[in-house]
């Protein structure tokens, strides 16, 4: 993905409330490899259910507030990301919730989808057995991932 500054991501979010803007943790930019992501998500050191994730679509950074559910799959079974589809443990996919933009957010209304727990989809298409971990391979899931993040991200925007 292309890079991010701090500004842009800080002012990339379409449905934190002011709190969460103001208490937003950084991820660690300048460890970001960028050629290898195609979104930044990363999860709140401070609070153990925020996430976010910010990706560029339509040219422009759009950031979404996303809060993990506290229940947990069923240890021992299989479950699938619905941005990356990497079948994982089902203890490392879990549920979070996206409060809508604007008056329908406050109003309490949110979207929710299975995603790998850490938010880090771009590194699970790559950590995957040789015969899936070709260049072109990995170029073609992160593009279809990148497709289903944004058609989940217009919803949370419309
Ligand atoms: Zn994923």
């Amino acid at each position: 993905m292309r890079p991010l500054t701090e500004e842009q991501i800080r002012s990339s979010f379409v449905n934190a409330t002011e709190q969460q803007l103001a208490h937003l943790s950084m991820p660690g930019l300048h460890e970001t490899i960028w050629e290898e992501r195609e979104y930044l998500g990363w999860r709140s050191p401070h609070s153990a259910h925020l996430g976010y994730i910010v990706q560029w679509l339509g040219g422009e950074p759009v950031g979404i507030v996303v809060r993990s559910s506290t229940a947990t799959l069923r240890p021992g079974i299989a479950a699938m990301c619905t941005l990356c589809h990497s079948t994982q443990p089902a203890t490392q996919v879990r549920l979070f919730t996206a409060p809508r933009a604007g008056e329908k957010g406050r109003a309490g209304d949110s979207l929710g989808t299975y995603i790998c727990e850490s938010l880090s989809c771009s590194h699970s298409i790559r950590i995957v057995p040789p015969y899936m971990a070709s260049q072109s391979r990995i170029q073609e899931r992160g593009e279809a991932m990148l497709e289903r993040l944004g058609a989940f991200t217009r919803r949370v925007m419309a």
